[in-house]
């Protein structure tokens, strides 16, 4: 097992640094000192209670954006341990990704995003990055994070043109389709690999998918017949966590066996060499990529769309909406800070008024928090 840093990782001394020149991290490692900087900051503690798939209140058991994020984290590390990536820079990335989630998942997204189509839309990626750098307003010293140009540079996955043309030098790579670090491109597939994976661990658990429904999967069904022939009656619990931790275990390998393969064919020598290819040198091989497709699009099919899962959405659509839109013509509404901020940005007119304030204020909400705002703010007998 080897722990050095490879040429092509993100070495500390080719950091293209920090916005506000900071003094030295001490005992930590930079990248290290960005893990900290999230982990601390509000918007990582509210992760608790959102959710992806499930809303918050359905269950304890069920996965958080919390328990996601360090799921990554853990994925992310060994990958990048054994490739001789900067581990620390992974965990920062993969920690950081998922801040500026809206509540109540994706459904939370597309309704915000509807709300703002007149006040340049909004993208929870994009919005993790303004979080980091904008919104976690606390340090003495420099407004956001302050965070290294190589975290903020895995936080933003994707991006439109439009956009990146105002994001400078961290925007450049969507203009010129090139890549990030190897640090972010594993991020980026920890991510699936989590995901795929608890959602379908949450989905059985909840009795809305089933084993059979499951093995039209291939990558599901030949994990779940192993386990079936080699323990023919193990309890349907552990039966559960065995296929999926084989399959954890499958997409992890063939991730680290085909990234170490193109590594060495590409030999990139260094972070600046692997920003400048056009295609990821981190990936599954094509294999793995048809049954990873195979397997997503089973769980839109059974559990993203599934009645259950679709009327609470259809539910957390309408409040996001109705919150917005009661925030936004009567800012007064909102809390003092809140309301300040909007005042000030409809005086300059910056970032189309006032509406961006009101998503900043429902974007930072969680699952449970929107739905008590709502009952105050609509509810006549409340009277707090
Ligand atoms: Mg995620």
């Amino acid at each position: 097992m080897q722990f050095r840093l490879a040429p092509f990782a993100a070495l500390e001394s080719s950091s293209r640094g920090r916005s506000f020149t900071e003094s030295g991290p001490g005992h930590r490692s930079e990248y290290q000192r960005d893990r900290d900087r999230i982990i601390h900051s509000s918007a990582f503690r509210r992760l608790e209670y959102k959710t992806q798939v499930f809303v918050n209140h359905e269950g304890d058991l069920f996965r958080t954006r919390l328990t996601h994020s360090l799921e990554v984290a853990q994925i992310a590390r060994t990958i990048a341990r054994t490739l001789g990536l900067h581990e620390d820079l992974t965990e920062a990335i993969s920690l950081a990704h998922d801040l500026g989630h809206t509540p109540f998942g994706h459904a939370g997204q597309d309704a915000l995003n509807a709300c703002m189509q007149d006040f340049g839309g909004f993208e929870h990626n994009l919005q993790s990055l303004r979080v980091v750098d904008k919104l976690e307003d606390k340090y003495a010293e420099f407004a956001g994070l302050n965070l290294c140009f190589e975290t903020r540079e895995g936080i933003l996955k994707h991006c439109t043109r439009k956009r990146a043309r105002k994001l400078g030098e961290l925007g450049q790579r969507f203009l010129d389709k090139t890549q990030p670090s190897l640090e972010a491109q594993l991020a980026n597939l920890a991510d699936e690999i989590a995901y795929n994976n608890h959602d379908v661990d949450d989905g059985l658990r909840a009795g809305l998918l089933s084993n059979e429904l499951m093995c039209e999967a291939e990558l599901f069904r030949r994990h779940y017949e192993a386990v079936m022939a080699k323990y023919p009656k193990l309890p349907e619990n552990r039966v559960r966590h065995e296929v999926i931790r084989r399959m954890i275990n499958e997409l992890v390998n063939d991730l680290i066996t085909f990234s170490q393969a193109q590594l060495e064919s590409a030999a990139p020598e260094s972070i600046d060499a692997v920003r400048q290819l056009s295609k990821p040198l981190i990936s599954f091989s094509p294999d793995m990529r048809r049954d990873n497709t195979q397997l997503k699009r089973l769980l839109h099919k059974h559990l993203y769309d599934h009645p259950r899962v679709y009327r609470m959405t259809s539910k957390a659509r309408r409040v996001i909406k109705e919150l917005f839109d009661a925030l936004h013509a009567d800012p007064k509404l909102l809390p003092p800070d809140f309301h300040l901020n909007f005042q000030t940005a409809s005086e300059r007119k910056a970032e189309k008024g006032g509406a961006r304030v009101v998503a900043d204020y429902i974007a930072g909400m969680t699952d449970r928090y929107a739905l008590h705002e709502y009952e105050r703010l609509f509810n006549p007998r409340r009277t707090d």
